[in-house]
């Protein structure tokens, strides 16, 4: 590799920077330090246990997929594509603005297909058969025709989440400070996060999943200059094979086992977070 081609390390897109270099700059949003405004995967997973049925698949999706906000709101159900042999992809294709409505991404990097994880994809699939969408219809919005809105998805889960203990029990399971279900040390309440939360917190699974640099600025949607050129294709069998890798890390992590990188892991956190 021509070294002279690789942008320096403070102006690379910000997906690399969350577990190696929290001093970078984020160069995606106005959060600028990517650990402390992460979720692990363990947090991730109970955050979205504790959400309503109905408003999961969502924050499953800014979790498990990295979408940023707009692209959640514009996001159509037809977006959701499965090819039959268990490849499993979400298309992003539009942003969405308040004011003038689906608008372009950002750049022709904004255009990208994920691969959907099986903790995401069992969401997607319950969602799509709760709300009777399809084709064209907003895959999250408040009705088929219109999108959701920020602030109101963000009360609701703000809700759900305060009533809800670091330990994963409901409020209502705790009495006189002790949980009926476990050992907890009293109850305290998930700390409420946001949209662009999720998508930092998506980067740092892909890095510790070992998701290589590239095809992980590729599901970011991160423009990356000369990187960017090379690398337009996206083989059904990679996003099938980054599938299987990012699922088997949020499992393990999710569920607070210890996590054994796969071999070639690049990244320079070896130990996942499971706190
Ligand atoms: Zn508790
Ligand atoms: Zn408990």
């Amino acid at each position: 590799m021509n070294l002279s081609n690789v942008p320096a390390a403070t102006s690379r897109t910000c997906s690399r920077s969350s577990v190696v270099r929290s001093a970078s700059v984020c160069t995606c949003s106005t959060v600028r330090n990517w650990v402390a405004s992460s979720s692990s995967a363990r947090e991730a997973a109970r955050l979205l246990a504790a959400l309503p049925d109905e408003d999961r698949a969502l924050w499953a999706t800014a979790f498990y997929a990295g979408a940023r906000l707009g692209e959640l709101q514009a996001m159509r159900v037809r977006h959701v594509q499965s090819d039959g042999n268990d490849v499993h992809v979400l298309h992003v294709q539009h942003g969405w603005d308040r004011k003038t409505g689906v608008i372009e991404p950002k750049s022709r990097a904004g255009v990208r297909a994920i691969p959907i994880p099986s903790v995401l994809r069992t969401d997607l699939v319950e969602h799509i058969e709760r709300t009777g969408r399809s084709g064209d219809a907003f895959l999250f919005g408040r009705t088929g025709a219109a999108p959701f809105t920020d602030s109101h998805m963000r009360k609701r889960a703000r809700t759900a989440w305060a009533k809800t203990c670091t330990c994963g029990h409901a409020l209502t399971e705790h009495r006189e400070g002790k949980c009926d279900s476990c050992a907890c040390a009293g109850f305290a309440a998930l700390a409420g996060i946001g949209f662009h939360e999720c998508r930092h917190s998506y980067s740092s699974y892909l890095d510790a999943a070992g998701i290589s640099e590239t095809r992980a600025d590729r599901y970011m949607g991160h423009s990356n200059g000369s990187m960017r050129a090379r690398y337009t294709h996206q083989l059904p069998a990679q996003l099938a094979e980054d599938a299987v890798t990012l699922d088997a890390y949020l499992i393990a992590a999710g569920s607070g086992k210890v996590v054994s990188l796969p071999t070639g892991a690049r990244t320079g956190s070896q130990v996942a977070q499971t706190g």
